[in-house]
């Protein structure tokens, strides 16, 4: 438990997220709100710079398109303004990662940029030979289980390619905070792991402090019915708590109730 109560929300998403619900602006805050929060983000996906897997139908699931970012925008600054009086409220965005993609990320982010006052670097997809894998699916996580051939070295793969995020050149306006660091955990119920190459997360660890990053505390783990952790958890939580890494809490809420939720566990 905590004993200082938490008062922000770094991450949660909006009506226009393709998988999520279509609970309004409004009904997000008012969660908020009841809560007691003081400050949120909201973090919508960042539209992709191009398709990089062949299932466009799966990719257009997993984040607006440029037309409708532009539309969430505007719906964000409105409702900052309705609400200035109760309740801070940021422009942000959840900004993937994939690799190889960097410059068409950057080019994306150069242009949002400016209206951004706060978000996440996430992964969630890894590159497997030449294609890429979303792991925070079962039938992703099991097809990238099948091509390492061990839960090990999934979770290695993933971790390196978080470390490849944290060290890429996404611009100016690259996000400052590392979403779920822990996601890889997601379907820890199903492929049990005590993951023990701590000279890999040190190395994360190293560098999220040398930039002055922060890490996401995402208590959608909580949620999800294999995991029932907050993604950042066990060695990797020690590392960020040894060397005084900035915590944010995030709902990762795809639904209003979930605003603020579970910020008392740790
Ligand atoms: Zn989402
Ligand atoms: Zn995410």
């Amino acid at each position: 438990m905590n004993n200082k109560k938490i008062v922000r929300d770094g991450h949660m998403h909006s009506p226009y997220c393709p998988h999520g619900t279509k609970d309004s602006f409004e009904m997000y805050v008012d969660k908020a709100l009841i809560e007691g929060l003081e400050e949120i983000t909201f973090t919508e996906h960042m539209p992709f710079p191009c398709y990089f897997i062949d299932d466009k139908e799966f990719q257009d699931e997993c984040a607006p398109n440029e037309e409708v970012i532009e539309k969430y925008f505007k719906d964000v600054e409105e409702i900052k303004l309705k609400y200035k009086d109760k309740i801070k409220i940021n422009i942000g965005l959840e900004v993937d990662f994939v690799d190889g993609y960097e410059e068409g990320t950057k080019r994306l982010l150069n242009s949002y940029g400016p209206k951004l006052e706060d978000g996440l670097i996430s992964v969630h997809f890894i590159k497997m030979g030449d294609e890429y894998v979303a792991i925070d699916g079962k039938e992703g996580f099991e097809r990238a289980l099948e091509f390492y051939g061990t839960t090990e070295k999934v979770y290695d793969k993933y971790y390196e390619t978080l470390l490849k995020a944290i060290k890429s050149d996404l611009g100016e306006y690259k996000p400052h905070r590392v979403g779920h660091p822990n996601l890889i955990r997601i379907f820890n119920k199903l492929y049990p792991l005590e993951y023990k190459n701590k000279e890999l997360l040190e190395e994360i660890v190293r560098e999220i402090k040398s930039r002055n990053y922060e890490v996401d505390v995402n208590t959608a783990g909580l949620r999800k019915p294999y995991c029932g952790e907050i993604y950042v958890s066990d060695i990797f939580k020690h590392l960020i708590d040894e060397y005084g890494i900035k915590k944010v809490y995030g709902s990762d809420s795809h639904t209003a109730s979930d605003a603020g939720r579970d910020f008392d566990k740790e």
